[in-house]
């Protein structure tokens, strides 16, 4: 059966035992109320049962609903993972997921969902999962007709049996391809986008699909954030990025000539499917990028991750069914957990900066010609780890075991013919910088992040020097 868990924060737990005390009748005391210190008890209760939840499909927090709210919570979470799916899709969710990872399902499939202020999502991950999409639109109540957005890539392996699944789904479909590559991520290619669309007649209640890597799904998600101010958004990432990092968390846009995503919204899709199938047709070069990815949210967050990558790195570079989903699974956990808590960039989103203070500079100081992302962030770790060391936050041997993981899959540490002046200027104009200061996301070890923002200049700069001449 499906088994729903309803939570709810310590404190929470102890206002309702007190409640419940005070208004029972000759009841007997609860025993955790007999506890010197009651909240500690349950803090330590939930920590000891906390991954026998994570073994729940669906977790409910109760703590501001009424329970009217939390049964329709309930029902909400059996439609995505009900009677339809359960017998396909072995799926786990968990909406506090990335603390720790989320649990993987022994099969194919894994899962976490997003859960912001106002959105609700699932995330699913696994082999062949495109050959659902169909339902799970429905499922995530689309009720109107499917535009596909798309590269031009990406559509020739993968736009047929998408268009297929999702008319026999009984949907009215059509689609759009764009040139694959990030100048298709433009305000013009946006507009030619809108164009169609009212030409086609769309409505409100059409989804559209983003069917593709990062570049897609930020510009189908613009599309779809503007268009008749807001339509169902369905992210299906094709890439390892995506997967793990931009198909998650709604960050939606265009790049603007003087910068990159410098137009856009935040709007977070109905669902995420990631079919991990459709990595077998990612060039190597772009899915060696793609760990990167993950490397960084293991070092930020997961050291199990980080294991998994260590000891299964062959098997993931191979694409291996089982691993992989489990680590895309693990890494989309990741970054679900970390945007749940955090969807506007206001505090803890900063994490998932590791390594991109140098990387951006990295990127812009090359004119986005010579790095992937992937790559840049994997250098850009490099940095951020030997500061962490420098200012003795972080042990020798942790920046040790980030370069090896790194180079396993193939990654660079360093790198050469770049001009540092150029590097160095272009993180003075980064975005990132408050206030004037530079805030580096650092580690204290394999899984904890700190942020400082007095690294000193000239540590920073033999640093960097480091990287660019080594
Ligand atoms: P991309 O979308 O350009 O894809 C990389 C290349 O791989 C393209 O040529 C694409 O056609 C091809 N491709 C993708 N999937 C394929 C598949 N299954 N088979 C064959 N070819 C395939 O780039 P990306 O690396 O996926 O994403 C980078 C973009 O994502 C950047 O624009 C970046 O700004 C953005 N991004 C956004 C967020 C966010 O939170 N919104 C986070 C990270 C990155």
């Amino acid at each position: 059966g499906v088994v729903i868990c309803l939570e709810a924060k310590p404190d929470t737990i102890l206002k309702r035992l007190l409640k419940d005390a005070e208004e029972g009748d000759n009841q007997e005391v609860r025993p955790l109320l007999k506890a010197p210190n009651p909240l500690k008890s349950i803090v330590e209760l939930k920590a000891f049962r906390q991954p026998y939840y994570a073994l729940s499909d669906w977790t409910v927090h109760t703590d501001d609903l009424t329970i009217e709210e939390a049964a329709e919570e309930v029902i909400h979470g059996w439609r995505y993972i009900g009677s339809k799916t359960r017998d396909r899709v072995p799926v786990s969710a968990v909406s506090d997921a990335g603390k720790s990872g989320a649990p993987y399902s022994e099969h194919t499939g894994a899962a976490c969902v997003v859960r912001t202020e106002t959105e609700y999502y699932p995330v699913f991950v696994g082999w062949g999962l495109l050959d659902q999409l169909g339902t799970q639109i429905q499922q995530a109540g689309v009720r109107g007709g499917v535009h596909i957005i798309s590269d031009d890539n990406v559509f020739r392996f993968h736009g047929e049996r998408t268009k297929k699944v999702l008319e026999d789904a009984g949907f009215v479909v059509d689609s759009f391809t764009v040139p694959s590559g990030e100048r298709s991520k433009s305000f013009e290619t946006a507009t030619g986008i809108f164009d169609w669309l009212v030409q086609r007649r769309s409505e409100r209640g059409d989804a559209i699909v983003a069917l593709g890597g990062g570049v897609v799904g930020d510009l189908a998600g613009f599309v779809a954030s503007t268009f008749l101010r807001g339509v169902p958004l369905v992210q299906v990432p094709t890439s390892l990025i995506g997967m793990v990092d931009s198909a998650i968390g709604g960050k939606v846009g265009v790049n603007h000539p003087q910068g990159k995503n410098l137009i856009g919204a935040f709007y977070q899709p109905r669902l995420v499917v990631a079919d991990i199938q459709t990595l077998t047709t990612l060039p190597r070069r772009e899915l060696i990028s793609g760990w990167a990815e993950v490397i960084k949210h293991a070092m930020i967050r997961d050291p199990q991750l980080l294991e998994l990558l260590e000891n299964h790195t062959q098997e993931l570079m191979e694409l291996n069914e089982k691993v992989t989903a489990e680590a895309v699974a693990y890494s989309a956990a990741i970054k679900a957990g970390i945007v749940s808590e955090d969807e506007k960039e206001l505090g803890l989103r900063t994490i998932l900066n590791y390594g991109h203070t140098i990387a951006h500079g990295l990127e812009t100081a090359t004119g986005y010609g010579k790095f992937l992302h992937g790559e840049a962030v994997s250098i850009g770790m490099m940095g951020a780890a030997e500061i962490s060391r420098q200012l003795e936050l972080l042990a020798p041997e942790a920046v040790e075991r980030q370069r090896e993981v790194l180079s396993k899959f193939g990654l660079p540490a360093a790198c050469s013919g770049v001009n540092l002046d150029s590097v160095l200027q272009a993180m003075h104009l980064d975005k990132k910088v408050k206030d004037g200061k530079v805030r580096w996301v650092l580690l204290s070890d394999v899984g904890q992040t700190v942020i400082r923002d007095d690294v000193p200049g000239e540590m920073a700069e033999k640093v960097i020097r480091g990287l660019i001449q080594s």
